[in-house]
Formats: C-alpha cells, structure tokens, sequence
C-alpha cells in the first residue's frame, strides 16, 4: 500500500526529471504518478502460452494499473527464461503444461491468461479453474459450443471467474457507438456488414491444422463479425445462413475454412450481412445502418487505431492500447464486481460459439439454421 509520503517522494523525484523526459518519458511519468496514487487491489496474472499475441499482451500490462504480470507457463525454457528476465518474474512462479496444475499451491497468482491455439482452451481452462484461480481465456473460447458449457460449468463449480479476450468490448470509439444505439440517437437499427480478414502465410501454422485450430478463419477472425454484429446491434440473432469458398483447397485442407460468407436474423427485423476471410488482405470493416443514423468503422477490430463516423460526425476518442485497457477492465471486474458494458464472460464466448457451431452447420446443409430451437 502506498502511503502519502511515499507518494511525495516519487513526486519530487519526478518532477527533478520533468525536463529531461521524452515522449516516452512523459508516457512513463503519467503511469508513474497514476501508480502512485493507486492503493487498489491488483490482480496478478499469469500467462500461459508465450507466442506472438501472449508477448502483446505482456507488454500492455506494463502500462496496467490494476494488473500485474508476475506468472509463465509455457513449453519453451528458454522463453521462461528470457520472459523472467524481462519482466522479473520469480522461479517459484514459472510453470510447464505438465505441472501448471501446482499453480493451486502458489497464492501469489490470482489469474492465469490462457493465450494458446483454439483447441487446447478448453482443457487447460479446466485445469486452471480447478486449480482455483480465475480464466482469462482468448477467442474463441473453444471449438464448439459444447466446450465452451463445459468450461463455464467447471468454473462456476470452482468459484472462479472465466472472462474472453474480447478486446473490442472496452474500445473507446466502439462503445461511443453502441451508447448511441442504445440511447436512440440512430434510431431503428435496420443493417449491419462486418468484413474480418487478412491473407495468411505460412501454410504449416497452426491457425491452418484443423486438429488445433478447430476450423479456418471463421475461429480466427470471423469471430469479430459475428461478435460485432450482436454488440453493434444490440440483439441476439434467431437465424443464420451461410456460404463457404475455397479457392486453395491445398493450403485450406478439409475442415479448414478460406472465406465464409454469412447472414445474420435479429428479433427485430435487423439483418447482417458478413464475411470471413483468409484470402484478402487488411478487411477490417463495420458498417451500422439505422433509420436516423449510421456508423462506419474502418479499421474495426485491428489493434488500432480504430477509425471511424457516425451521422454525428468523425469519431475522436482517444486511442489506448486495447490490451492495457482490457486487462485494467478485467482486473475491476474480477476484483471489484464492475459490470461491463459489453459483457464479457463465458456466456458471451458461448452465445458466439453456438452462432459459430450454426454457421459451420448451414454450409455442410446448405439450410437456413434456427437459432432459437
Ligand atoms: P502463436 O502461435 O503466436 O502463439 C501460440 C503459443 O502457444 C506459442 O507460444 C506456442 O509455443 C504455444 N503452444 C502451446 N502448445 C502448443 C501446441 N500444441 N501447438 C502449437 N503451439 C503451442 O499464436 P497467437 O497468435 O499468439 O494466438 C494464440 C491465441 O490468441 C489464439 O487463440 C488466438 O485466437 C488468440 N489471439 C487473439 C488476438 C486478439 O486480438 N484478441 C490476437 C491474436 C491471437
């Protein structure tokens, strides 16, 4: 806990430094004297997978309030090693995939981060949660929405949280949008299109191998158009149709989707229109129209910064780096109760999941799916 006094001398020592400082001394200042002030509870994480978005995610909460990384797990000595020394994380907090399950003796991690390929998420959230610490887990949640039950069962029985790494919940010019929709400012929501995709390289990544990626690009980056829908519309749909392509058949195997077109049915009448891709470079749109307004956002979903306007005029938020805003947030909403605009737990990635399982279940049968029965 910090006291007054401790606070006043980091202050003096700071301000001896003010005329020194560059861009990313001011940047740091700001933390430090935000810091300072902050008495509040800190949530202290683990990371397990220590790849190209986990190592992201380790450097955004540097700048974390509430959040501090203190935990690995991980395959990889070496990358242990290198993360212990980069981030000072102690032995006694270091874990691989076969002894993780030990984390239940060890009270200085209160979360572990689950940032590896779809398919394993769902074992390992099990056994996180039954090792009595809360999930963060990154989307999609699991494969299947099967999985998906069975993850927020386990978790609910163990007393622990299972919140989804869905950035985007917590991106400034993305709930000025949906503050608008649900304040009427747009009026009727009539139409949305979400366009998610980017060309993808090496053909022997996992994000390619059906065994640990559970399909193609609608597990990797459709998700964000079918999230988007429902947070940008602001219903749950009740029907779904869809369309695949293939282009590739030898780099996309079967199980693994290229392109997906699909639609979307809201209670109201809305509809949504979406594409799925791993053929084309940089799609990152959404499109909102509403009886008196709309929405244009592009990028969407990136890491920013987003773009975007309304019929009210170009959207000035400010831009925070998604994954520092998005751990703060969860810290509140694990530690103190705070309630999300755009909820962000394991009934969220389940509701995704069962859109997921249906827009896979429409391209096999060529059907319109009923999401309702
Ligand atoms: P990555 O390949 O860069 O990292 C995956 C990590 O998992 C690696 O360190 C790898 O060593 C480890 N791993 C453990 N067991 C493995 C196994 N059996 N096979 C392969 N790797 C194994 O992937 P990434 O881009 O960091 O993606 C990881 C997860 O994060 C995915 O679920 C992905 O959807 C999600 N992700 C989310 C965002 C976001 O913006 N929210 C962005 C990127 C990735």
């Amino acid at each position: 806990m910090n006291t007054r006094r401790n606070f006043l001398q980091k202050l003096t020592g700071t301000l001896i430094a003010l005329p020194l400082l560059s861009k990313d001394g001011f940047a740091n200042m700001e933390k430090h004297i935000r810091d300072s002030f902050y008495d509040g509870p800190v949530l202290r994480v683990a990371i397990m997978g220590l790849g190209s978005y986990g190592s992201r995610v380790a450097e955004a909460i540097q700048s974390c309030t509430k959040v501090k990384l203190v935990g690995v797990i991980s395959g990889t000595p070496a990358k242990i090693t290198a993360w212990q020394t980069k981030y000072n994380i102690p032995g006694k907090n270091c874990y691989n995939y076969e002894n993780f399950d030990a984390i239940k003796d060890n009270p200085d991690i209160d979360a572990v981060y689950i940032i590896t390929p779809n398919a394993l998420h769902k074992d390992q959230a099990i056994r996180v949660a039954k090792a009595g610490k809360h999930v963060i887990c990154e989307k999609p949640m699991a494969l299947n929405a099967k999985e998906g039950k069975a993850m927020i069962d386990t978790c609910k029985k163990a007393n622990v949280k299972l919140l989804v790494g869905y950035r985007m919940h917590f991106e400034p010019k993305t709930l000025e949008v949906i503050r608008m929709r649900k304040e009427g400012e747009m009026g009727k929501v009539l139409f949305f299109q979400g366009l998610c995709g980017f060309r993808i390289g090496d053909p022997t990544q996992w994000r390619l191998n059906k065994a640990l990626a559970g399909g193609g690009s609608m597990m990797d980056i459709g998700i964000y158009a079918v999230n988007g829908s429902r947070y940008m519309i602001g219903e749950e749909p009740v029907w779904v149709t869809a369309q695949e392509t293939k282009t590739d058949a030898e780099k996309f195997k079967e199980g693994v989707d290229e392109t997906i077109q699909f639609q979307l049915g809201f209670p109201s009448g809305a509809v949504a229109s979406c594409l799925s891709t791993y053929m084309m470079n940089g799609l990152d749109r959404f499109y909102l129209n509403a009886e008196k307004g709309f929405a244009e956002m592009q990028p969407s979903t990136g890491y920013g910064p987003i773009k975007g306007k309304t019929n009210k005029g170009e959207l000035m938020q400010e831009h925070k780096t998604h994954q520092t805003v998005q751990m703060d947030e969860m810290a509140a909403i694990i530690l103190e109760g705070k309630q999300p605009v755009v909820p962000i737990d394991g009934e969220e990635g389940l509701r995704d999941l069962k859109i997921i399982d249906a827009i896979y279940a429409a391209v096999k049968s060529g059907k319109k799916i009923d999401l309702l029965h």
